[in-house]
């Protein structure tokens, strides 16, 4: 029986990923993501088909997003990670609050997403599960705490990697692989970057930091609430008793602490959050505005949460250093202020949203993506006759060189665009 991928999103660009698998029997949705950065939001395609099981690979929103929508005309299966389930809902919830106070309306209601959380099962890495004739089993991915890859086993073994890693980090171990796969659906965010060195982005990163701290300045780190937060903590332990965290980052390192299971290193975190100042009100963030320090907040691009406040205080101040800790997407905030010296961020309304940044700014590279050479290697162990790369900038020119280098069939499929696998 043939089963086939349908590319509602997240086909030739990063965010919205979307995967329809279906055979005549079962449509199974593999992630289901917004696209943040673009100017109103992007959801993926809408299937026309009967959704019956949906499996977000974590909780990122450019893999989560929009699952409450596919709830507003039916009621499928989710499976996740018990950690992911948990995640996606306080991103999700998130969501639902900014737009509330934007006063911007989403395609899904706090309902949608109470029966997405009413219709979840959370199951292990490594633990299969038959759905409608299709054998699914979750592989830690190594990008962030709870994230999977999914293996789907009917007479061919289809492995969808999501966002994956393959070294370790401060924080989780690297991805684990099944022995081998027919088809491969791999993310290729890095199919033609190289990543600095870990150890070295960490020396500049520290470098930075106590340079702050040596003259009572502020070391400011804009960052991803979940995953790239604890890493940096893990990162920082030496100035642990000089961090405060604020934002999202609060409660996504709570709830990543009580899952231990899924880090590397538990007891060291709850150390670390013993030592580092939890900033709890106004008068938390204006004390460590006077005293100077390290303050690592939400949201990573600038986009909102704390860090704004931060930028408004201190923005005509050079000592002031910002760090950004990885990634920027074209075009948000953080992209353009590093580009420019200028924030400007239209979404702000009655307030002081654009204004130039006199403060000493770095990009470092803590990617939880894996890099060319770490994707090669992942195509390599799971030796699979046929290669589909999504979740990247330019996957049509990872997909040549994958067919290149292995001599078997690769390609990059379009949005809406239907494979036989
Ligand atoms: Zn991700």
């Amino acid at each position: 029986m043939k089963i086939k991928a349908t590319f509602l999103g997240g086909a030739g660009e990063v965010g919205k990923s979307s995967i329809m698998i279906s055979d005549n029997k079962i449509n199974i949705m593999l992630d289901y993501g917004v696209k943040l950065q673009e100017e109103p939001v992007e959801y993926p395609i809408l299937p026309r088909e009967k959704i019956d099981v949906v499996i977000p690979s974590h909780a990122h929103l450019d893999h989560s997003g929009a699952v409450p929508i596919l709830f507003k005309r039916g009621e499928p299966k989710v499976i996740a990670t018990d950690l992911t389930l948990e995640l996606s809902y306080l991103l999700l919830n998130d969501s639902l609050k900014i737009s509330k106070k934007r006063r911007e309306r989403l395609p899904f209601s706090k309902r949608d997403l109470k029966s997405m959380m009413r219709n979840s099962t959370p199951i292990r890495y490594r633990t299969p599960k038959k759905i409608g004739g299709i054998k699914i089993e979750l592989f830690d991915a190594g990008h962030i705490p709870g994230s999977a890859s999914i293996l789907m086993s009917k007479e061919k073994k289809i492995f969808y990697t999501g966002d994956i890693k393959m070294k370790d980090s401060r924080l989780l171990n690297g991805c684990s692989l099944p022995d081998k796969t027919d088809v491969l659906i791999i993310e290729s965010t890095y199919g033609d970057k190289k990543q600095p060195k870990r150890e070295d982005e960490e020396k500049k990163l520290k470098r930075y930091v106590r340079e702050a701290l040596t003259n009572n300045d502020i070391a400011l780190i804009p960052t991803f609430a979940v995953g790239r937060a604890q890493e940096i903590l893990l990162v920082l332990e030496e100035f642990a008793d000089f961090i405060a965290i604020d934002g999202m980052a609060k409660q996504a390192t709570e709830i990543i602490y009580y899952y231990k299971r899924y880090i590397k290193n538990s007891e060291k975190l709850k150390k670390i959050m013993k030592r580092i100042t939890w900033i709890r009100n106004m008068r938390q963030r204006k004390n460590i505005i006077r005293k100077g320090g390290i303050v690592l907040t939400t949201a990573g691009m600038l986009g909102g949460g704390p860090i704004i406040f931060y930028l408004q205080e201190l923005h005509d101040n050079p000592k002031t250093k910002i760090l950004f800790s990885g990634f920027l997407v074209e075009d948000t905030p953080g992209y353009n202020l590093l580009k420019t010296g200028v924030y400007s961020n239209e979404e702000m309304v009655g307030e002081k949203n654009n204004f130039k940044v006199k403060c000493e700014m770095h990009r470092l590279d803590f990617s939880a993506h894996a890099d060319r050479e770490e994707l090669l290697n992942i195509i390599k162990k799971l030796s699979p006759k046929k290669v589909i790369c999504v979740h990247g900038d330019n996957p049509k020119k990872f997909a040549k060189d994958v067919e290149e280098i292995f001599n078997i069939d690769a390609f990059a499929p379009k949005i809406g665009e239907e494979i036989v696998l």
